[in-house]
Order: structure tokens, then C-alpha cells, then sequence
């Protein structure tokens, strides 16, 4: 389990924006409302903004537990979300990254940009290199990153990526069969 009790908690790695389609925005908040009503705990950036704001807004209004973990300099530009169970500042961005990870038990990524996908590979090599043995989930909403998963297949066929690190990485189109992987991992 995570550092804080023995509830699993998922943390949700997602864009600050809420892109162009509003589907991305109904698959956040289908997110945040699973993993609540599944009785866990969300762990997050800790803003407003984008896809993070709704699938943190969708796990509370369905009586969920969410902790946030934004830095200081990121309290504006993400607006830092004050109706959390929790909330913690930070000095930097490595150290947000650090914390959410010690947080958590397993990782979600959800449609996202740059950062997302910097927090996604975080937590990829930390397994790769066995700093951490926590699964990873990615929801390939409408085959958003199928051209991620097939670049990712091309390091394995190059040889720069072992396939099981590859296999680390659980993915699926569907919300709640990725949620059922991850819950069936728990440890
Ligand atoms: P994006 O996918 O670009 O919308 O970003 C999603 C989230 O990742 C935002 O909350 C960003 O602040 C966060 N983020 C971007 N870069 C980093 C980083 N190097 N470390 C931690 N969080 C980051």
C-alpha cells in the first residue's frame, strides 16, 4: 500500500487542459467517479484547470477522498483546488512527481499533453529500473495514444526497450476492464 493507509489509491496523470473534444471531459469525470465508487482514493496535480479539475471534482461529488500535490509556483497558473481532502504545496515540480508517486499504488493516465505524458514515463522507467513495482494503467480512450503504444513498440523492435517493460504498461479502450486490471493487482 501507499504511505498513507491501507485504502488503495490511484493516481491520475491527465492533461491541465480540457482539450477540444468534450468527450475527454466525460471520460475524466467518468474517471474520478469510478475510482471513488470503487472506494478508492484519488491522488492528483491538484488543480482546477483542464481534465485534472473534472476528474478531482467527479471523484469528490461522489463522496470520494482526493489529495492534491501541486507547487507553489503552480498554485495560480493551475489554480490550486481548495475543496480537496487534502492539499499539499510543494517547492518544485520533481518533488510533485515524487510525492504523488509515494502516495499512490497504482497509476492511471487519462487523454493529456507534455505533462502528462512526463509523469506517464516517470513512473515507466522508475519500473523499468525496479524503484518501484506499482501498476500502470493507460486509458486508450478512442485510440488517443495508439500512436504512443505503436512509437513504444518500435523502441521494443529496436531493441532499446525490453518487451516486459513494455507489458509493465496495461492498456485499454475501456474505463472500467483497466480499472478491474488495476484493482486485481492490488497488493
Ligand atoms: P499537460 O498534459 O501538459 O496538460 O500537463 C498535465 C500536468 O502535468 C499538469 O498539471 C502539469 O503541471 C504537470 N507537469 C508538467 N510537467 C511536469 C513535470 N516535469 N513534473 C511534474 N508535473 C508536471
Amino acid at each position: 500500500m501507499s504511505e498513507s493507509d491501507s485504502r488503495f489509491s490511484v493516481c491520475v496523470f491527465c492533461g491541465a487542459k480540457p482539450g477540444l473534444d468534450p468527450e475527454y471531459a466525460q471520460i475524466a469525470r467518468a474517471a474520478g467517479r469510478a475510482i471513488a465508487e470503487r472506494g478508492w482514493r484519488m491522488v492528483y496535480g491538484g488543480g482546477r484547470v483542464g481534465l485534472m479539475g473534472v476528474a478531482a471534482d467527479a471523484a469528490l461529488a461522489a463522496g470520494g477522498e482526493v489529495i492534491g500535490v501541486i507547487p507553489d509556483g503552480m498554485l495560480v497558473r493551475e489554480q490550486g483546488h481548495r475543496s480537496l481532502t487534502r492539499l499539499e504545496v510543494v517547492a518544485d515540480m520533481a518533488i510533485r512527481k515524487t510525492r504523488m508517486i509515494a502516495l499512490s499504488d497504482a497509476f492511471l493516465t487519462l487523454p493529456g499533453g507534455l505533462g502528462t505524458l512526463d509523469e506517464l514515463f516517470e513512473v515507466l522507467t522508475l519500473r523499468q529500473v525496479r524503484f518501484i513495482n506499482k501498476p500502470i494503467a493507460l486509458l486508450n480512450h478512442g485510440g488517443y495514444f495508439d500512436r504512443l503504444l505503436a512509437m513504444c513498440q518500435g523502441f521494443v523492435d529496436a531493441g532499446f526497450v525490453g518487451p516486459n517493460d513494455l507489458d509493465a504498461l496495461m492498456h485499454d479502450g475501456d474505463l472500467d476492464p483497466l480499472l478491474n486490471r488495476l484493482g486485481a493487482l492490488r497488493a
